[in-house]
C-alpha cells in the first residue's frame, strides 16, 4: 500500500521520539516538542472553528517566531495552504497577494500589523486577522487569548494526498513580479529527506533561523529539522552582534543564510573578534560567493561552509557543493573554489546544463547553458498561471533562468541569471564574475555589477559599491583594479557610490532596481526592467 508522505508525520515522529527535548527557544520562551504539539492542536482546531477547511489558504506575516513555526503544522494538519508573507514588502504588495491567494485567515505579527492596516478594507476573502504578539493593541483577535479557547487533544486530520498543495510561496520578486508557486506535501516531504541527508541533520543540532522561515518555507528547515528532533532557535531579525550572541548563548551548530548576510557576519568578526566555544557549520545559498569568502569563513570563522542552489520553484535546493572523500589531496584553494560553486545535483535531482537545443554542455568550465532540473521537488506550478508554468515547466524539466557552466569534476558553477548577464561586444559577461574580483579589493564591502550601455560594445559592466566603513576609493581606482585582474571585455567602465544595496527580506541583490534606476537616470527606461 502506498503510504502518503505528508508533512504532519515530521512532527508526530519529534513528539514520539523527542517529546521531553526542547524543540523550541523563542525570545527565552522553551517548548518540548510535546508542548509545541499542543499548541499546534489548538491552532488547528482554532482554525476549524473560524470554518478554514482543507484547500484554504492561511496567510502568514511574521518573523522567525514560535508563531510561525507552529503555524506550519498547525495549517497541514487541516489539509489547509499555508502562504508564508515576505515581511519586507509594501501594503500593496500585500494587498495584492492576500487577494491573489485567495487567503481565508491571516496571522500577522504585532510589529508588522502596521502594514496591513492600510489595505484591510480591500481584502476580499480575509475574514480574520489574528494578532500574534504580548500587546497586540489592535481591535482584532489576540492569538494568545484565543489559542487557550481551544482544546490541545489530538485533531482529527482529513484526508490528506501527498500531491494536495500544502505551500504557496510567492516568489523573492529579484527579478519582477512575484510568482505563487505551489508545492505539495511530497515536494516538501522529500526535499526535506534529501536536504537532511546532504546536510548531515541530526537530534545534537541546534539550528538558528537566519533565513526567514517564509523564504521558500526557510529552505524546508522547519520540516527536516523537526523530523530529527533538532532544536530551533528562532531570530527574529538577522543582526549579526544578535547572531553571535545566540550562537554562545543556545550552542548553535548550524546556520543557513544569503551571502549578504554571511559577510555581514565577517565584517562583524573583524570588528569584535568573538571567542567561537562551538563549532558552526553554515549553509548559505543566493549568489555565487567568491572563492576567497569560503575562504575567510572556513579560516577565520572556523566554520565549515557548504554551498547549495535552488529557487522557490523546486521546493528550493537541488545541487550541493561536496568535497567527495578521494579530492581531499587537492590543494586547499582549489577545495575552496571547488566549494564555492553550485556543485552535483542532489540525490533524487536530475540536474543538467543545457543549450538552446537542450542539448548538454561539454564540462570545459567555459560553455554556458541554462540549469534545467527534474526532481520530485518541482513544483504543481504557479498559481492560477497556467502560462507562466507550461513556460517554465517543459517537458518535464523545470527551466530555472540560470546559467552555468560545467567544469571536468561534473561541478556545476552557475554563472548569472540570464537577465543579469551582460552581453559586450557579442561576448558574455557574468555579472557574478565581476563582482568577486571586486570583493577582493580591500574597501569594497559589497558590490553589485550590473550592464549599462555602450555606444561600441552595446554594454558594459557598471559596478554599485558600498565602501568599507572608513575607507575611501575612487571610481578611477576600482576601473584600474578591475582591469588588472580581468580580460579587459570584463573590466567594469563605470562606478557608482552607493550608502546600501536593494535586497530582498532573504538578503539578496535586486539589481533590477539598479537597472531600472540607472537606465531611467539616462533617459532609456523602455530598454530595462
Ligand atoms: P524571482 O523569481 O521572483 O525573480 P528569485 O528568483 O530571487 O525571485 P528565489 O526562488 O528565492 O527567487 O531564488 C532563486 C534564485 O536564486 C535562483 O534562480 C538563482 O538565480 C539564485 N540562486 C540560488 N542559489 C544560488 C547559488 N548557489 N548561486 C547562484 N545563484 C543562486
Ligand atoms: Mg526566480
Amino acid at each position: 500500500m502506498k503510504v502518503p508522505l505528508l508533512l504532519t508525520q515530521f512532527l508526530d515522529r519529534a513528539v514520539s521520539l523527542y517529546g521531553d527535548k526542547i524543540g523550541v527557544i523563542d525570545e527565552g520562551k522553551e517548548l518540548t516538542y510535546r508542548e509545541l504539539n499542543d499548541r499546534v492542536n489548538q491552532l488547528s482546531h482554532g482554525l476549524r472553528d473560524l470554518g478554514v477547511k482543507k484547500g484554504d489558504r492561511v496567510a502568514y506575516l511574521a518573523p522567525n517566531t514560535l508563531e510561525m513555526l507552529e503555524g506550519f503544522y498547525g495549517v497541514f494538519q487541516l489539509g489547509a495552504v499555508m502562504v508564508p508573507l515576505n515581511i519586507r514588502l509594501k501594503p500593496d504588495d500585500y494587498l495584492f497577494i492576500l487577494n491573489h491567494s485567495e487567503s481565508k485567515v491571516l496571522f500577522v505579527d504585532q510589529e508588522l500589523y502596521h502594514l496591513i492596516l492600510p489595505i484591510k478594507d480591500k481584502l476580499e476573502t480575509i475574514e480574520a486577522i489574528i494578532v500574534h504578539g504580548k500587546n497586540p493593541e489592535t481591535n482584532e483577535i489576540a492569538y494568545d487569548e484565543w489559542l487557550t479557547q481551544f482544546t490541545s487533544a489530538p485533531f482529527q486530520r482529513p484526508d490528506i494526498d501527498e500531491d494536495d498543495v500544502c505551500s504557496l510561496l510567492y516568489t523573492s520578486g529579484t527579478t519582477g513580479n512575484p510568482k505563487g508557486v505551489m508545492l505539495t506535501h511530497r515536494n516538501n516531504y522529500l526535499h526535506a529527506l534529501i536536504t537532511m541527508h546532504h546536510l548531515r541533520v541530526s537530534d545534537r543540532d541546534n539550528y538558528l533561523h537566519v533565513l526567514p522561515m517564509f523564504h521558500v518555507n526557510g529552505w524546508g528547515s522547519p520540516f527536516y529539522y523537526t523530523a530529527n528532533g533538532a532544536t530551533h532557535i528562532c531570530l527574529r531579525k538577522a543582526a549579526p552582534e544578535l547572531i553571535f550572541e545566540y550562537i554562545q548563548k543556545y550552542q548553535v551548530n548550524v546556520m543557513h543564510m544569503a551571502p549578504t548576510v554571511l559577510n555581514s557576519l565577517l565584517q562583524y568578526y573583524e570588528q569584535h573578534v568573538p571567542i567561537m566555544e562551538h563549532p558552526v557549520r553554515v549553509v548559505i545559498a543566493g549568489s555565487a560567493p567568491p572563492p576567497a569568502f569560503v575562504t575567510r569563513v572556513e579560516k577565520e570563522l572556523g566554520w565549515e561552509f557548504i554551498q547549495v542552489y535552488g529557487m522557490t520553484e523546486s521546493s528550493p535546493l537541488s545541487t550541493v557543493s561536496t568535497i567527495r572523500s578521494h579530492l581531499s589531496d587537492l590543494p586547499l584553494h582549489e577545495q575552496y573554489r571547488m566549494k564555492a560553486k553550485a556543485g552535483h545535483a542532489m540525490i533524487g535531482c536530475e540536474v543538467k546544463v543545457v543549450n538552446e537545443h537542450g542539448e548538454a554542455v561539454p564540462h570545459d568550465g567555459q560553455t554556458i547553458g541554462e540549469v534545467v532540473v527534474r526532481s520530485n521537488g518541482v513544483m504543481k506550478g504557479y498559481w492560477k498561471n497556467p502560462e507562466a508554468t507550461m513556460e517554465t515547466i517543459r517537458n518535464g524539466w523545470l527551466h530555472t533562468g540560470d546559467m552555468a557552466t560545467v567544469d571536468s569534476y561534473g561541478n556545476i558553477d552557475i554563472v548569472d541569471r540570464k537577465k543579469d548577464i551582460i552581453i559586450s561586444g557579442g561576448e558574455n559577461i557574468s555579472s557574478i564574475e565581476v563582482e568577486g574580483v571586486l570583493y577582493d579589493h580591500p574597501s569594497v564591502l559589497e558590490v553589485a555589477v550590473i550592464a549599462v550601455p555602450h555606444e561600441k560594445w552595446g554594454e558594459t559592466p557598471h559596478a554599485f559599491v558600498v565602501t568599507r566603513p572608513g575607507h575611501t576609493v575612487t571610481e578611477q581606482e576600482l576601473i584600474a583594479f578591475s582591469r588588472e585582474r580581468l580580460a579587459h571585455f570584463k573590466a567594469i567602465t563605470g562606478v557608482t557610490f552607493v550608502d546600501e544595496l536593494p535586497k530582498t527580506a532573504s538578503g539578496k541583490i535586486q539589481k533590477v532596481h539598479l537597472r531600472k534606476e540607472y537606465w531611467t537616470s539616462i533617459g532609456k527606461a523602455d530598454r530595462y526592467v
